[in-house]
């Protein structure tokens, strides 16, 4: 039974990983998916929610197993006598370091294999950073991650800055009556901001803003269900 480790913060897990994944399961018995803990990368997805996400995404594939690590790949790869470590390589630039690591490991480990594999063309160009990024402007990521995922991912609220010149130009275009004069400027209630979901294809409060003061605001984020749910529960319609 030759078992091969794959560890990464899966934050959240792409058709990139997923193929070389199903490569991998066809060369070793055993394919354990790590997911690290990664809580100073300030994951997207919390642990929990990336292990059930790398669950369904690779539940069409025999031999996968899925666990939680925080330590040393050669500590967990003693664990479950795994041979080797799977890193995919898109680069030149993830090569060096990868190189590096596999020095690593193979001086803590001996014996100890990496087994590099580049992902399949079509997914050469994916990355969780980009997915994570184009969702979080409202792009379309259906080609690159599962359905559950696509479901899963979650998008920012917006919030004004304190270059707000109070022109009070946005409060009456907003649809939901979440932006109001603060104490200083203007305020969104991301308790009533839709991000304009229902009403207009981007925000509309950016788009009429003469100072582009409105940015995303990755302290308020939430799934593409929560914001249908405050969308109903605002207007009584559902959302198309
Ligand atoms: Fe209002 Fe839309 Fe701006 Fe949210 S994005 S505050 S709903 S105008
Ligand atoms: Fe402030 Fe921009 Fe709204 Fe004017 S449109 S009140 S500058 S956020």
């Amino acid at each position: 039974m030759k078992t091969i480790i794959y560890p990464g913060t899966f934050d959240p897990i792409t058709h990139g990983h997923t193929n070389l994944i199903e490569r991998a399961a066809v060369l070793f018995d055993k394919v354990i998916i790590a997911i690290a803990q990664s809580k100073k990368k300030a994951p997207l997805f919390d642990f929990d929610e990336r292990v059930a996400l790398v669950k369904a995404a690779t539940a069409h594939i025999s031999g996968v197993e899925v666990c939680g690590f925080s330590g040393l790949i050669v500590e967990l790869a003693k664990e479950h006598q795994a041979v080797a470590v799977l890193r995919g390589v898109r680069s030149m630039s993830d090569f060096d370091y990868e190189l590096q690591m596999a020095g690593m490991n193979s001086a803590m480990y001996s014996n100890f294999e990496t087994v590099f594999l580049t992902p399949a063309n079509a997914y050469s160009f994916i990355s969780s950073t980009l997915v994570r990024e184009i969702a979080g402007m409202h792009g379309n990521v259906s080609e690159f991650v599962h359905p559950d995922i696509l479901k899963a991912l979650k998008t920012m609220a917006l919030k004004i800055t304190e270059e707000c010149i109070n022109c009070d130009v946005c409060e009456p275009e907003c649809p939901n009556g979440a932006i109001y004069q603060g104490e200083e400027i203007y305020v969104i209630d991301p308790n009533k901001c839709t991000e304009c979901v229902g009403h207009y294809d981007q925000p509309q409060c950016q788009q009429v803003c003469p100072i582009d003061c409105i940015p995303l605001d990755p302290e308020h984020m939430e799934t593409e269900d929560e914001l249908m749910e405050k969308y109903q529960r605002l207007t009584g319609k559902v959302a198309e």
